[in-house]
């Protein structure tokens, strides 16, 4: 944009949570370019977006107006442009881009209790199971019957450095055990995996095989508002349902020792955000990190919330 939109534009993508820190701010001739985070630019809809190559010796600036528009799983890749011509468009570059995709899908939206995805097939093979490389460790799943997010994958590794040997540890909407696995991957902890959808235990059962565990996990089919009940305390409990974990954190506060830790992931403005913080203040809880995952929509944000009870 030009100088003069500068100062308000910046205002504006702050407040998106856009702006990429991967990347300076820079001006040229009477242009000034900003970096934005990979998931923000289909929904810059207003914005010029434009593919900057990196020069040689700096940091890369990639192509975010595409970069953004999809997920890669495994082999798998998924686009979430709505518009269905230009969806095509970007399988065929991708399925033609020697990345290794093979597969291409198109998004629809996250349904259901078990938050999968409701996917079209665009290009390559019609398959929709792969396995899937994080932080070196390796996730088998049907990407049309599972919940996964790649955009988590830095997450689950600062919550997962955070464990300590010996730690009893409970994901109460554990997918297919994506931190669990990491977790137990580093950490001599046992740890409790409950998921009510009975794909994602099977593909967590299987990805366990994948990798060398020092710890223990017990996946369990089952509701975790009911499954809790029959745990033994713990030091520490995830819970990544990030449209309603506020609803199930009685059940929770039940389950966790005296001054243990709680994961808790939420989707919501601001506003919202900071409404539930208060909640979890009067709950008994000392807030110790909060932080901005990705964005969600253009008022809303996928934030994590580390807090400790401690009355
Ligand atoms: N934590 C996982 C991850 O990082 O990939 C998956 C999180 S996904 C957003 C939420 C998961 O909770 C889904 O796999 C869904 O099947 C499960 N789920 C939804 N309601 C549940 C409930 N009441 N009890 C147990 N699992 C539930």
């Amino acid at each position: 944009m030009t100088k003069e939109r500068a100062q308000a534009t910046l205002q504006e993508l702050r407040n998106l949570h856009c702006i990429s820190m991967d990347s300076r701010v820079f001006s040229s001739g009477e242009f000034v370019y900003i970096p934005i985070v990979d998931d923000c630019a289909p929904r810059l809809e207003g914005y010029d977006l434009v593919e900057i190559k990196p020069r040689a010796g700096t940091k890369q600036y990639l192509p975010q107006a595409i970069r953004g528009s999809y997920d890669r799983i495994g082999d798998i890749a998924i686009i979430k442009l709505r518009n269905r011509e230009r969806a095509i468009e970007l399988g065929k570059s991708l399925l033609k881009s020697k990345s290794g995709v093979t597969a291409v899908w198109q998004d629809t939206g996250i349904q259901g209790e078990f938050r999968t995805r409701k996917l079209t097939w665009l290009a390559g093979e019609e398959k929709t199971v792969t396995i899937h490389t994080e932080n070196q460790a390796k996730f088998i799943l049907d990407v049309s019957k599972v919940y996964f997010s790649p955009r988590l994958a830095t997450e689950r590794m600062k919550v997962a450095r955070t464990v300590q040997d010996g730690e009893q540890i409970i994901d109460m909407f554990a997918g297919i055990g994506p931190f669990a696995i990491l977790i137990a991957r580093d950490r001599k902890a046992e740890i409790t995996c409950i998921d009510s959808n009975p794909d994602a235990i099977f593909y967590m059962k299987e990805s366990m095989k994948l990798n060398k565990l020092k710890g223990k996990i017990t996946p369990v089919l089952g509701q975790a508002e009911s499954v809790i009940r029959d745990l033994p305390k713990a030091d520490r409990i995830i819970m990544n349902l990030p449209h309603d974990s506020m609803k199930f954190l009685g059940h929770a506060l039940r389950a966790i020792k005296d001054s243990g830790t709680v994961h808790l992931y939420s989707i919501g403005s601001p506003k919202s955000i900071e409404e539930n913080m208060e909640i979890l203040r009067d709950s008994g809880f000392t807030i110790i990190d909060k932080r901005i995952v990705h964005g969600y929509s253009p008022l809303e944000s996928l934030v994590s919330i580390s807090m400790r009870k401690t009355f």
